[in-house]
């Protein structure tokens, strides 16, 4: 996942929970149910360091990209483009900041099933996950002082990479009535490159492209609480993936989520491009972007759970008689941040399953943190920050990086059915 929007949020993240990784005893995995050995060995591979954590335009990236393209291969998928690969030159915004203009060469990996309906065919379920993840490159991680250490993304975005793999031999084995491309995207951790490439040089005409579903970071299931993003992008989406989820049983998840489709990850190439979409999600944890993001922290029998509940989601998506109905949703204004508010810190823990609540609802704050001495508290709702109204994460942060490092800020917020209004003096992140 991107961390153009959560990384200023999460630096301070201590998580209040402990991950509990006990996965449930289960029959051996048939050609109907997702294989959890099998996500496990693809996510060992891919988040071996071995593959130095996949930065865009490394050899360690090409070699995860052949990995695919040779799995994909050998699951009997169709070449929709030459050899699997569709190559593309990234060059970031932080790249061109940094006054680097060599583009980084690296691929999209992408594979097609034919749909068994003659009548349907030409339409194409997407199904996605990132491959690409942020190297020896401390740009992007949450933990600088790590230096050139590699940072192996097991869950972020090895775990999604294998869940696209386990759905592609599974719908393989019983082909839905449409079409469904399989995507694996570069340089998402560049600022969705890879993704705004595969939308603008599509390999099948774009409007024939009926939902894309998006995998990141699904790999830390805890306590059957599931994140599945974009409900709101199509009129039927909540319905399939509530109904989808109520076939499961006692095996249910908890799912949060909802909304549009404007996430820091892939899908928000799609949604751009006013297809539905959704993404699937196990939460942030205290390793994100950082060198401790391994693949033995990873609770492969709960991804299989998501996996199995994401085929259901895509059968029913790709075997509907009509298209879903798009939802147009407009996109959150972003303001420009300059680089001292980009240091602001306020130490909030937001609870990223609840965007149903208006404002940004608190799990908690970061002991001694300017928010913790501010009086902030865990089930906050703060509404209101600087004179700014506070509805959801992008207009928080809009609002927090307005301001810089000691700066006052009134902070209004809901406790308890109050409103209460909070005086804070804004930190520094990293201390200060
Ligand atoms: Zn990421």
């Amino acid at each position: 996942m991107s961390n153009r929007i959560l990384r200023p949020l999460l630096a301070p993240v201590l998580l209040l929970a402990v991950a509990s990784c006990t996965p449930a005893p289960r029959a051996l995995p048939t050609a109907a149910h997702a294989d959890s050995t099998v996500i496990r060995r693809d996510i060992e591979f891919l988040a071996s360091d071995r593959l130095e954590g996949r930065l865009a335009g490394t050899p360690g990236n090409d070699s995860a990209a052949a990995y695919l393209a040779r799995r994909y291969r050998s699951l009997g998928l169709t070449e929709l483009v030459p050899g699997y690969l569709q190559p593309f030159d990234a060059l970031s915004a932080q790249d061109a900041h940094m006054g680097r203009t060599q583009p980084r060469p690296t691929q999209n990996v992408v594979a097609l099933l034919r749909g068994r309906d003659p009548a349907l065919r030409d339409e194409y379920i997407v199904i996605g996950a990132h491959f690409d993840h942020l190297g020896r490159s401390p740009m992007f991680a949450m933990d600088p002082e790590a230096g050139d250490a590699i940072r192996n993304g097991a869950d972020d975005n090895a775990s999604g990479t294998a869940a696209v793999l386990d759905l592609a031999r599974l719908l393989k084995a019983n082909p839905p009535r449409r079409s469904v491309i399989f995507v694996n995207f570069s340089a998402e951790e560049l600022g969705v490159l890879g993704s705004s490439w595969f939308v603008n040089h599509p390999p099948v005409p774009i409007e024939r492209m009926v939902a894309m579903l998006n995998f990141d970071m699904v790999g830390r299931l805890r306590n059957d609480k599931l994140i599945v993003y974009g409900t709101s992008t199509a009129t039927e989406l909540k319905a399939i993936v509530d109904s989808a989820n109520a076939v499961a049983g006692s095996a249910m998840f908890r799912i949060s989520g909802g909304g549009d489709g404007y996430g820091p990850s892939d899908q928000s190439s799609f949604y751009a491009k006013d297809i539905p979409v959704l993404h699937f999600f196990t939460d942030l944890h205290e390793d994100y972007h950082r060198a401790t993001d391994d693949a033995d922290k990873i609770n492969a029998g709960g991804e299989a759970r998501v996996v199995e509940l994401a085929l259901r989601v895509a059968r029913a998506v790709a075997d509907r008689p009509a298209r879903l109905t798009f939802v147009h949703i407009a996109a959150p204004v972003r303001t420009a941040v300059s680089e001292e508010g980009k240091q602001t810190y306020l130490g909030t823990v937001p609870d990223m399953g609840a965007s149903e609540t208006k404002g940004l609802l608190l799990t908690g704050v970061r002991a001694g943190s300017p928010a913790d001495l501010g009086g902030l508290k865990a089930g906050d709702v703060i509404v209101e920050l600087g004179g700014v109204a506070v509805k959801d994460l992008y207009s928080y942060s809009d609002a927090l990086y307005a301001h810089k490092p000691g700066d006052v800020v009134k902070i209004v917020v809901l406790r308890g059915g109050e409103r209460l209004e909070l005086s804070v003096t804004l930190g520094r992140r990293g201390g200060g």
